[in-house]
């Protein structure tokens, strides 16, 4: 019988085999057929510590016994409160409220409108965004119109409003980022409302990356012009990068910052908007037509957030950055190994994230490649999914050594079987 259910990013059409997956201890997966994969990807980039991480678990299960759901419009609820405290007390300078979703793209859609809202109050209505280059913020429909335009959401381009878009910072180019970046703020046109960008490391858009520097530089080049600078910290949060937040390494203290994926050390759906004190009391009043217009049911839900409770305690208690750096360190070994490989080329890395993209005859993230490459690793029992023709690897941080070196082992043999040998 043919399942009813109704994948993401999945050709149903294609008949790719879909695994089944019955348990999950640390990196990895037991699949129903009795097979194992290593959980190269995080499961989509959210598991940190590992699957099932037991600290986790008891958290969840404890709190499900206790309060399992509860309206948080006028009511309020310990673990919210001690995961609000807990976010306050780590992220960079200045944030001071959290107010909670239950994904990264609504995480975005309330900074969005916590800016949008921020100049309204000020009587300076602001609708222009500006955006950087390549870069992925969520699939609804505000999300998908501050991310780059692609295959990804063309069919619905004409309801994505229009932003400014800034070239991303590539080597040769930072300068030219800068520049546009100033010019945009300056721009008395179309005065910009905020500047959303992911710092550091952007994911979906091919795991580029750019330097600590031009962060840097771009915070100081929005808070000269006074517009909102907005972290997406979805993905480089929870120490991905290095540290627990990419801003970190810039000294960034952004206005408003959107965390999910590893809040909760990937166990269940939490997200936070964070935001400065300004921008919170921009919607302080009497009136209560100038409250914040936003909620979503399972918004704060006590599980999710006892779960995060418990993964904020084991940064606190446990050496993670020490575990994140011991990998990134096994990692930069093995992509070394690769990166004199003549179909691999731009080897790059971040904290535990590394990519090298593998030269093919046809590029593109459609390209027939990626299917083949997903099935080739599948088969090696390894859960790798490379966007196009972009191999990354970003496992949980209790990966082995073993286990990273059979991951890298199969890159390799990939760019054998599949790569372009030829340069350019
Ligand atoms: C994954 C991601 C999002 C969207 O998060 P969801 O929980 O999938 O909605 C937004 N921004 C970045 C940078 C992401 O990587």
């Amino acid at each position: 019988m043919t399942s009813p259910v109704w994948h993401p990013f999945t050709q149903h059409g294609l008949d790719e085999p879909i695994p089944q997956v019955v348990r999950g201890e640390g990196a990895v997966l037991h699949c129903a057929d009795g097979t194992t994969l290593i959980d190269a990807v995080s499961s989509w980039w959210v598991t940190t510590h590992g699957h099932c991480h037991p600290r986790i678990v008891a958290a969840i299960a404890e709190q499900a016994a206790r309060l399992d759901q509860l309206i948080f419009a006028g009511y309020t609820h310990e673990p919210a409160e001690t995961v609000a405290r807990g976010l306050i007390a780590l992220a960079p300078e200045g944030l001071s409220r959290v107010f909670f979703s239950d994904s990264g793209s609504t995480a975005v859609e309330v900074a969005l409108k916590m800016a949008l809202g921020f100049w309204h109050r000020r009587g300076d209505p602001r609708h222009r965004i500006l955006v950087l280059e390549y870069g992925y913020h969520g699939d609804t429909i505000g999300a998908m119109s501050v991310g780059a335009r692609g295959v990804f959401n063309r069919r619905y381009e004409p309801l994505l409003f229009d932003v400014g878009t800034i070239p991303f910072p590539a080597e040769a180019n930072a300068q030219a980022t800068l520049d546009a970046l100033d010019a945009a703020c300056r721009d008395t046109t179309a005065p910009p409302a905020a500047f959303i960008v992911e710092p550091l490391l952007l994911g979906a858009g091919g795991m580029l990356t750019y330097p600590a520097p031009i962060l840097a530089e771009m915070a100081a080049i929005c808070q000269r012009h006074g517009v909102l600078m907005i972290a997406d910290e979805i993905l480089t949060g929870w120490g991905r990068t290095g540290t627990l937040f990419a801003c970190e390494q810039a000294g960034v203290a952004p206005d408003i910052m959107c965390v999910a994926k590893g809040i909760t050390g990937g166990a269940l759906p939490l997200a936070a908007t964070l935001a400065s004190e300004p921008i919170f009391e921009a919607h302080l009043s009497r009136d209560r037509a100038d409250m914040f217009y936003h909620s979503s049911s399972y918004t704060a839900n006590p599980i999710a957030c006892a779960a995060a409770v418990a993964n904020l305690a084991i940064w606190r208690e446990e050496d993670v950055l020490g575990r994140i750096d011991a990998l990134s360190t096994i990692m930069a070994g093995e992509l070394a190994r690769l990166a004199g490989h003549p179909a691999l080329e731009s080897p790059r890395q971040i904290g535990c994230v590394a990519a090298i993209d593998l030269r093919t005859a046809s590029g593109g993230y459609l390209s027939d490649v990626a299917p083949a490459l997903r099935a080739f690793f599948l088969d090696r029992g390894l859960l790798l999914r490379p966007l196009g023709n972009v191999l990354y690897v970003m496992p949980p941080y209790c990966t082995s050594t073993a286990q990273i070196g059979d991951i890298f082992a199969a890159i390799g043999d990939a760019a054998n079987r599949f790569g372009a040998k030829h340069s350019a």
